[in-house]
């Protein structure tokens, strides 16, 4: 059972100066995975991926990848991984491939091949001259990405990688992250504060907030409890949902204002419901087939839960 999962956290717990910043988190991250790992600012990700990484210690629990236990003599279970966590460092008075060069070198691995080819995936193959201390810092990120990819790691830690991209180098390197984990295998564990930007590649996402892991969900698990239903707009919501039970025998609807309804019976048509509602002389202002986003679904999913086992 265990080596079905690459990276397991138990009951992490970690304090800066009394301030309790990681409070018994549990996190499962399977083989051949992307787990998105998504929280507001300041729930806790970074101090987690840097517990994993070893570049700082827990106060207690423990984190194990591989099976491994990750403490002071992990460093060839460290090797194995690619990682970005916080604001990555580069020499800035060199070029991009010189920095690939010397991390080669650091690590090494020496496949000068390898670096053309990173280069390439992460769209720097055009600027070959600049010294980093010239790059934006969207190219900065990019340069980061390669990196962290460029001994071709078995798991991949990015701590908000994409946050400095415009829209298309984000849908960029989203699809690369894709492509390395069907292509290679490899499995990523990625954090973002923002939802939307990794649901669209998670497997498994898990959600942090004041340093408790309040959800770890598989996607596919999600879409299915995902629910689809019926806006309706109307002059008065409350009388709508009497005429539509009545009518149509739907148990499963909510007027959510005065003017808005929601119905989730799956039966039910909206031709059938606009057939009753103009058959009883009510005027439609609006209707039609709505999907909840993944923000609606974990904010609902928590309301009175409070924390996920
Ligand atoms: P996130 O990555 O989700 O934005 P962080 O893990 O960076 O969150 O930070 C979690 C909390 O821990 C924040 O309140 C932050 O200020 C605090 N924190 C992080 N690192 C340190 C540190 N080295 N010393 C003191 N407080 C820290």
């Amino acid at each position: 059972m265990e080596n079905e999962y690459t990276i397991v956290m138990r009951d992490l717990h970690k304090s800066y100066n009394g301030k309790v910043v990681v409070d018994g988190v549990n996190i499962h991250v399977k083989r051949g995975e992307i787990y998105g790992f998504v929280g507001p600012n300041g729930a806790g990700k970074s101090t987690v991926m840097k517990m994993l990484m070893n570049l700082t210690r827990p106060d207690s629990g423990e984190i194990t990848v591989w099976g491994e236990k990750i403490g002071d003599d992990s460093f060839e279970c460290l090797k194995r991984i690619g990682s970005i966590i916080e604001s990555p460092y580069f020499y800035e008075k060199i070029t991009g491939r010189q920095n690939l060069n010397l991390h080669c070198e650091y690590m090494g691995f020496h496949n000068k091949e390898r670096i053309d080819e990173v280069l390439r995936l992460v769209g720097l193959q055009e600027i070959e001259g600049k010294t980093v201390s010239h790059y934006s810092m969207g190219m900065k990120q990019r340069l980061a990405i390669a990196r962290a990819i460029l001994a071709r790691p078995e798991l991949l830690v990015l701590d908000e990688p994409i946050n400095a991209l415009d829209p298309e180098g984000i849908r960029e390197m989203r699809m690369l992250f894709k492509r390395i984990n069907r292509e290679c295998n490899t499995t990523i564990l990625i954090s973002s504060h923002i939802l939307s930007e990794i649901e669209q590649i998670a497997d498994t996402i898990g959600i942090i907030q004041n340093g408790r892991l309040l959800q770890e969900t598989a996607m596919s698990e999600i879409h299915k409890r995902q629910t689809d239903y019926i806006e309706l707009a109307v002059e008065d919501a409350g009388l709508a949902c009497c005429l539509l039970e009545e009518k149509l025998g739907i148990r499963d609807i909510k007027a959510v204002s005065g003017h808005v309804v929601e119905i989730y019976d799956p039966a039910v048509s909206v031709g059938e419901i606009a057939a009753v509602l103009v058959w009883e002389d009510m005027v439609i202002l609006g209707i039609g087939r709505k999907q909840k986003s993944l923000e609606d679904y974990f904010f609902q999913a928590l309301q009175g839960k409070g924390e996920a086992s």
